[in-house]
């Protein structure tokens, strides 16, 4: 029997295939990751358990949330990564549970994640990039999008894959399509400056994902389109 989750994620997987095939782009080659945040292991399982959610990968914005729903989803294939802000002290906890951070935006933390990954083991690394200079927003500046990029891909343990970004929160879609031109050029010239494995391009959400995907999207971050409106 089909649960509203995956009748959601089905609708999200036909909104990426018209972006993708309106600019002429394999869809397949856009991954959906499921923002979890504030949802719990039940409901998170729910949707990652059909057999449409077999190719997706999930995010959590907080380590808090990383750590209590953890066990309970341990047996599930589905790839996690970190999208939201990470403080030094709470990287052990982040590396027991994700396979990527997305939200590199600082030397420091590169180096906290190189030093603590351990032997036998490389972690998937994203560069976030903050496009649209919203001060609240976590990420680096674009000036600093490539030395931070290059930093991270000297360091052993980690694997430089790319750039994320969070789009503008703002009505006009030029702005936000803006932004995420932004990002692809900042990879672009990165993939051109040697750092070819930094292919990855994590953008668009639940209300832009038509406009990420247009600029090259390759992960496209989706919360509230499957799982509804969070409540806190
Ligand atoms: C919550 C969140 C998303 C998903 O946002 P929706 O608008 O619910 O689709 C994507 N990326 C990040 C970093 C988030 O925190």
């Amino acid at each position: 029997m089909q649960n509203v989750y995956a009748d959601r994620l089905a609708a999200v997987q036909a909104r990426v295939a018209d972006a993708a095939h309106a600019c002429g782009r394999d869809p397949a080659e856009v991954t959906i990751l499921l923002a979890t945040k504030t949802h719990d292991a039940a409901t998170i399982r729910a949707v990652l358990t059909t057999p449409g959610a077999a190719t997706v990968l999930r995010g959590e914005n907080r380590v808090q949330e990383l750590v209590t729903k953890g066990p309970a989803l341990a047996d599930l294939p589905t790839p996690t990564h970190l999208i939201g802000p990470l403080q030094s002290n709470k990287v052990n906890a982040a590396l027991r549970w994700v396979t990527c951070v997305e939200s590199v935006a600082s030397a420091r933390l590169a180096d906290a994640l190189s030093a603590r990954v351990g032997p036998g083991r490389t972690l998937d690394v994203m560069v976030q990039v903050n496009v649209s200079a919203e001060q609240t927003k976590n990420g680096v500046t674009p000036d600093d999008a490539l030395p931070l990029a290059q930093h991270v891909a000297a360091l052993p343990g980690l694997h430089l894959a790319g750039f994320m970004t969070i789009g503008a929160h703002s009505d006009d879609q030029t702005l936000v399509r803006t932004g995420f031109a932004m990002l692809r050029t900042i990879r672009d010239t990165a993939v051109t400056n040697g750092l070819t494995t930094a292919t990855a391009l994590s953008m668009g959400m639940t209300s832009d994902l038509e406009l990420a995907v247009a600029e090259g999207a390759t992960i496209v971050r989706v919360g509230t389109a499957v799982f509804g409106a969070r409540s806190t």
